[in-house]
C-alpha cells in the first residue's frame, strides 16, 4: 500500500526532462510537423522548465541562441502543442498566460502573489477531487483547475527582513 502511494507520488512530482522532450518531439513528428532548430530548442526549454514560464520568458531564453526568432514563432509552437494537448496553458486576469510542458493535464498549482512564481504543491489528495466532484454532481468532467494563492517562503522572508539599520525609537 505504502509502496503504491509512493510510486504514484513519484510519478506525479517527478518528470524526466529528456524523456519528456523526446515525447514532445515524437508527437510533432508523428503529426507531420517540421522540427526546426528553434522548435527543438523551445521544446527542450518546456520539457526542462519547472517554473511555468510565459511565452515572453521562453522567447527571452530562445533569443540568446536564435536572434532572428520572434515572439510570434514561440506562440505558434505553443498553440500547436496546446492543440495536441501536450502543453497546459494557464490564463490569468492580471498576468500573462503561463505554460506547463511537463504536465499537460489538469493539476493543482501554488501561486505566489508577490513574485508570481508557480510551483506544484506536494499533495496527491487533489487528484481524486475531480473524480469525486463528477461523481457527486453527475457532471461528465472535462477539466478542472485548482490554484492556491499565497506568499511564498522566499517572499515572506524578504518582507520580514529589516530594510535598513536605522532603528526608530519612541520619543
Ligand atoms: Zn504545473
Ligand atoms: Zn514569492
Amino acid at each position: 500500500m505504502i509502496l503504491e502511494d509512493d510510486r504514484k507520488r513519484a510519478n506525479y512530482s517527478m518528470v524526466d526532462p529528456q524523456g519528456r522532450f523526446e515525447a514532445l518531439a515524437d508527437r510533432l513528428r508523428e503529426e507531420g510537423h517540421r522540427l526546426t532548430p528553434q522548435r527543438v530548442a523551445l521544446m527542450r526549454l518546456l520539457a526542462s522548465s519547472d517554473g511555468h514560464p510565459s511565452a515572453a520568458d521562453l522567447y527571452d531564453q530562445l533569443r540568446a541562441r536564435f536572434p532572428t526568432t520572434s515572439l510570434a514563432t514561440v506562440y505558434k509552437t505553443l498553440n500547436l502543442l496546446k492543440e495536441l494537448d501536450e502543453v497546459l496553458e494557464m490564463g490569468f486576469s492580471h498576468d500573462e498566460n503561463r505554460y506547463d510542458g511537463n504536465r499537460p493535464y489538469p493539476h493543482p498549482h501554488l501561486i505566489c502573489v508577490r513574485c508570481r512564481k508557480i510551483t506544484h504543491p506536494d499533495v496527491g489528495a487533489a487528484q481524486g477531487l475531480a473524480q469525486q466532484v463528477g461523481h457527486e454532481s453527475g457532471y461528465q468532467m472535462i477539466s478542472h483547475r485548482l490554484d492556491f494563492y499565497g506568499i511564498c517562503p522566499d517572499c515572506q522572508r524578504k518582507e520580514t527582513e529589516p530594510e535598513s539599520e536605522v532603528s526608530v525609537s519612541s520619543p
